[in-house]
């Protein structure tokens, strides 16, 4: 399914009340004061974070099924056509309408055109538990959501050093846009994606073979465990990403297994097992 067209009119979240998330580090930290000012066009902290964070409403312009449970939103913003990505793997934090409150999640920016104001967002459709997966699964041309800027977590070492990239469905928008960003010609870099099932199937570009892995009945992260515990290879930095625990089991198995510094493994539980994403 596609749709298609630009809706300007942005009717939620409605003008009054003071907006919370549901997320702990909205409630306690300094983030609080964005999201309690929430929705204003443009707003900023002055955090940890490298550049502090903005955030604004935008507006779902297209809706595009790459797979039955994998879902591009596409979304506007006038914001958008001068937004900078601090690396491929860039991510921001989805305000979600839910009542009078809205909620936090974290998702990757699949592509940026800055030329038509628009990013998309490749969501893995996973039921209707959590605010997310719903907002897309009905994803109309004109919804509206808000965007928090917040940042790229991709840093190899500037040394050359081969590279194992590790991630799974909810990783592989990051996965692919790292892989795309590197130069034509690169070689050892070693990219495993694991699926749900071989019906899965997802465009990535550029020059590194990406080797798929579907862990049909098994436990999320099983395959990818699979590849350290693999004879031990010689890597110079890593980017693990996808369900907690197994991003987990695997950053400790580069480190005591492999013999891998710590500090050259990027990692990060993008969802959480059992629960939401603390
Ligand atoms: C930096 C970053 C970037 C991310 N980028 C993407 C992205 O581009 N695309 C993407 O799809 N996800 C991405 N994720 C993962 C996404 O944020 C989580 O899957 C999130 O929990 C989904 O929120 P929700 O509201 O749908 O479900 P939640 O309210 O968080 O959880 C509700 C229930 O659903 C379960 N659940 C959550 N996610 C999944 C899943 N994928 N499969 C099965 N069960 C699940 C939880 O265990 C819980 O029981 C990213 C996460 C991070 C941290």
């Amino acid at each position: 399914m596609v749709m298609r067209s630009r809706s300007p009119a942005l009717q939620w979240p409605p003008a009054g009340p003071v907006w919370w998330c549901d997320q702990s580090c909205c409630a306690n930290d300094r983030f609080a004061a964005t999201v309690e000012s929430y929705p204003l066009a443009v707003s900023r902290t002055s955090g940890g974070n490298r550049r502090g964070h903005e955030q604004w409403t935008m507006t779902v312009t297209a809706v595009t099924d790459l797979h039955p449970r994998l879902r591009r939103v596409t979304f506007g913003a006038d914001e958008f056509a001068t937004f900078a990505a601090e690396g491929p793997d860039e991510c921001f934090g989805w305000l979600l309408p839910t009542g009078d409150r809205p909620h936090l999640r974290w998702y990757t920016v699949r592509h940026h055109r800055p030329d038509r104001a628009e990013i998309d967002v490749d969501v893995v459709l996973h039921g209707d538990e959590g605010p997310a997966s719903r907002f897309a699964a009905r994803a109309q041309v004109g919804a509206i959501a808000g965007f928090r800027s917040s940042g790229a977590a991709y840093s190899p070492p500037g040394d050359g050093a081969s590279q194992l990239l590790l991630g799974d469905e909810t990783s592989m928008p990051a996965l692919g846009a790292i892989v795309e960003s590197l130069p034509s010609g690169t070689s050892g870099v070693r990219a495993v994606v694991e699926v749900p099932d071989s019906s899965w199937t997802y465009r990535i570009g550029g020059d590194v073979a990406v080797e798929w892995r579907p862990r049909d009945e098994r436990p999320p992260g099983s395959c990818l465990l699979d590849v350290v515990s693999e004879r031990p290879a010689s890597v110079g930095y890593a980017w693990v990403c996808g369900e907690a625990g197994a991003v987990r089991a695997i950053r400790r198995q580069l480190i005591e297994g492999w013999g891998l510094d710590r500090r050259r493994i990027t990692f990060s539980g993008y969802w959480r097992q059992g629960g939401p994403r603390a």
